[in-house]
């Protein structure tokens, strides 16, 4: 079996260790020659518009799928004229647009953050009417990691708001004040068959993931229930074919979808080491057909991302129970380079074990 990717990054590169360890070789097309995937299986350097590196990429590919969102849809429309394509491009389309997001929720009586598209500043001014205050100011494409949006405290802050997202049309939404974040991690096969994992707790400072913890903590069945019931109504509706991660966040009134990807998720990364069969495997098995792997957990995982500089990896290697995945990345603020991830038979020891990987990680 052969999986064409489309994106190279770090997503990538583990969907490409996955895949040799089952026996399904990957084939990336991304434009940056030091794309991370390129370090572990083939990648073809191009932008995703070139007609011929397209048709070159497809070439004995059994099934072609994403790592990346920020994918023309045009490009990957004209690919799914010449490969199957999985999960669906509607999918894509779909997670690439909070618009589109936010309808597709809502028309599948998901609940979300009340919001209103804002194309002008003036719009801006009339949605915030409507959705009152606080609120949150985020560009409807290609927004990731924080990047393009903005807290809209008081009215005043509306035109700061409009900078940052450089005019461009964009999304107010309601600010939640949350309990905590979660997400699921979801995977369903072409037989139609769906698995889960359970729901993890994410903690972001500056727009950027920097902790999970799975299982979430204090997640009831009931809990873990409705959060697989939001996943397989999206699944099914979309005749979804692949792994696909939704960010809630917990309120009072239950949860909130917050937005979806996708593709394998940096809040599952911890299926590597604490799962019978990880995302990225799973994502694989689903694309190509196969069975899906079982989601069983083992103990409990604490992820760490590595953000920015370079660790001390030796000294982080002799924290018991702990599991370097370093993507071989140039070092720049706010880029994601590695992460670490600690599993434990239980939350205090795996607590204790993360404690010693910040004090290494900020001690460089
Ligand atoms: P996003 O790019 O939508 O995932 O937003 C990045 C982070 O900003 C989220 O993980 C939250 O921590 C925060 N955030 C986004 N939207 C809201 C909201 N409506 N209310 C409160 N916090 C938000």
């Amino acid at each position: 079996m052969r999986v064409g990717v489309l994106g190279g990054g770090q997503l990538g590169q583990m969907l490409a260790l996955a895949g040799r360890r089952l026996g399904v070789e990957t084939r990336f097309l991304a434009p940056d020659p030091h794309a991370p995937a390129g370090m572990c299986a083939e990648l073809v350097v191009a932008d995703y518009e070139n007609e011929a590196a397209r048709a070159h990429f497809v070439e004995g590919i059994d099934a072609v799928t994403y790592e990346f969102e920020s994918i023309p849809i045009d490009a990957v429309k004209a690919i799914a004229e010449l490969a199957v394509v999985r999960p669906p491009v509607l999918a894509l389309e779909t997670a690439q647009d909070r618009a589109l997001e936010k309808q597709c929720f809502e028309r599948l009586g998901i609940p979300t953050p009340r919001s209103v598209a804002a194309n002008s500043l003036t719009e801006a001014r009339a949605g915030l009417g409507m959705i009152g205050l606080p609120a949150v100011l985020k560009t409807r494409r290609l927004g990731y990691d924080g990047k393009g949006q903005a807290v809209i405290r008081e009215r005043s802050d509306l035109e700061r708001a409009w900078v940052t997202v450089a005019g461009a049309p964009s999304l107010l939404e309601r600010f939640v004040s949350f309990s905590r974040e979660l997400s699921i991690i979801a995977v369903r096969s072409v037989a139609g068959d769906v698995e889960f994992y359970p729901l993890v707790e994410n903690h972001h400072s500056d727009g950027i993931l920097r902790f999970s913890v799975a299982p979430a903590r204090n997640v009831p069945s009931a809990l873990q229930t409705r959060a697989e019931q939001y996943a397989r109504t999206i699944l099914e509706d979309l005749d979804y074919v692949g792994v696909l991660a939704i960010e809630f966040f917990e309120t009072p009134d239950g949860l909130l979808a917050n937005e979806m990807a996708p593709r394998v998720h940096n809040t599952g990364h911890w299926t590597i080491e604490g799962a019978d069969t990880s995302q990225f495997e799973n994502h694989l098995r689903a694309v190509t057909g196969m069975e899906l792997g079982s989601t069983e957990v083992h103990g409990v995982c604490g992820m760490v991302n590595v953000i920015g500089q370079e660790p001390n990896v030796a000294s982080l290697r002799e924290i018991p129970g702990v599991h370097v995945h370093m993507y071989g990345k140039t070092p720049a603020p706010r880029r994601k380079l590695g992460h670490i991830t600690v599993t434990a038979n239980d939350f205090d020891a795996m607590r204790g074990a993360v404690a010693q990987v910040r004090s290494v990680l900020a001690r460089r």
